[in-house]
């Protein structure tokens, strides 16, 4: 059976040549970091290392990176160490309708600590209007956080333009990069952001490791206590495998990203289109150009998604129907609901990401078999017009 890998939003595999890159500090190169001695030294400057490549990619200074376990980690450091470093400033914070829940629960924790937050609306698209955020502001708004990209329907927000307005206002501005670092341009000084979350895994690194860029004088309580690596910003031995991981794909995706942008493009524009044209009253969610180039997210009217993802599975196509992190639960996607969409067809959406090992072929089968298997869904569906009742 084909085993075709449409899901490169929820994860990425570890490219070669970055598990050839931490091999070493598994085995054989495996000192802590702090330690004085030779083994400690060659591990804190692997760090160091990877540090540099990333910053490279960030276009920002290496001291101005804290390595984390990963994006939640990240953007719950931003929110939280922002928040309680300002608290006798003002308690206000602004945050869009379609962020990733390790931002929205963030913001329902600190609602229960005294902060007030704001939920910016997006029109059908998914697109925060930047008007909309600067008339949110109010004397009291110490922190603005609005994603780069969506992780569910791609569309690519106007960070540029939101942060100019935001840091007019002398508000510090946070950006979840997570679903763009390593396939957008994402230099912090073009964006504009005081604080960037990002994660490995994402980028054809490992798991279980990511990166908060702090903007030089950006005040930030850290998150966790006890010994003083990362410069005192974040305690814990690193994760050295992990960090030296994510420099290599940091380093590799500088490189070549622009071209497997161009690459993957014409890929989603032919599933894209495929599907309107072969599948009736399908529909596709977030913004027709303005969205990441590996992203395809519809809505089949009158069936499930999760149905059509098992029945696509059985085939040996992996997909996705919302963010991995909400598929299991029965409330649709908080990022359909946002674009305006009905529940019934929010419920009915499917989302296929692309990454370096998808080829035209895999696009191919999928516009093969998904339209057989939504006439059989339809069939069996008591939605349907002339489904079964
Ligand atoms: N933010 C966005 C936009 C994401 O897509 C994800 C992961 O799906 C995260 C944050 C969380 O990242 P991690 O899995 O590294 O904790």
């Amino acid at each position: 059976m084909n085993r075709v890998y449409l899901d490169y939003a929820a994860t990425t595999p570890t490219d070669p040549r970055v598990v050839e890159a931490m091999r070493p500090y598994f085995t054989e190169l495996y000192g802590n970091p702090s330690s004085l001695h030779a083994f400690g030294q060659e591990a804190k400057s692997a760090v160091e290392k990877a540090r540099g490549q990333l910053a490279a990619l960030l276009g920002c200074k290496t001291e101005e990176i804290v390595f984390t376990s990963g994006g939640t980690e990240a953007d719950n450091q931003a929110l939280e160490g922002v928040a309680f470093a300002n608290e006798k400033k003002g308690n206000h914070i602004i945050v869009s309708k379609i962020e990733h829940h390790a931002v929205t629960e963030c913001c329902e924790f600190l609602k229960k600590r005294g902060f007030e937050i704001t939920y910016l609306p997006v029109d059908k698209y998914g697109l925060v209007d930047p008007d909309v955020v600067e008339k949110a502001i109010t004397p009291k708004t110490i922190l603005v956080s609005v994603m780069h990209a969506n992780n569910e329907i791609g569309t690519i927000e106007p960070i540029a333009e939101i942060s100019k307005r935001v840091k007019e206002k002398g508000v510090v501005f946070h950006t979840d990069a997570v679903q763009t670092v390593g396939h957008l341009p994402t230099k912090v000084d073009e964006l504009g952001v005081d604080l960037l979350s990002l994660s490995a895994h994402k980028l054809y690194g490992p798991k279980g490791v990511g990166a908060l860029y702090i903007r030089k004088g950006t005040r930030v309580i850290p998150f966790l206590h006890g010994g003083a690596q990362e410069n005192n910003r974040r305690a814990s031995t690193e994760n050295v495998p992990g960090v030296v991981g994510l420099g290599a794909a940091a380093e590799i995706a500088g490189r070549e990203m622009a071209e497997e942008a161009k690459r993957l493009q014409p890929l989603r524009d032919k599933l894209i289109k495929g599907l309107l044209g072969k599948i009736p009253e399908v529909q596709l969610n977030g913004h027709p150009t303005e969205r990441l180039p590996n992203n395809v997210n519809v809505s089949v009217h009158f069936i499930e998604g999760e149905s059509m993802l098992l029945n696509l599975d059985m085939l040996g196509i992996a997909a996705s129907s919302g963010s991995a992190c909400t598929s299991g639960s029965l409330e649709p996607s908080h990022v359909l609901l946002a674009i305006g969409l009905p529940h019934e067809i929010a419920h009915g959406s499917l989302r296929f990401t692309f990454g370096k090992n998808t080829t035209e072929a895999e696009i191919d089968y999928v516009l093969d078999n998904l339209p057989q298997i939504v006439d059989k869904l339809r069939k069996m569906s008591p939605l349907y017009p002339g489904g079964k009742k």
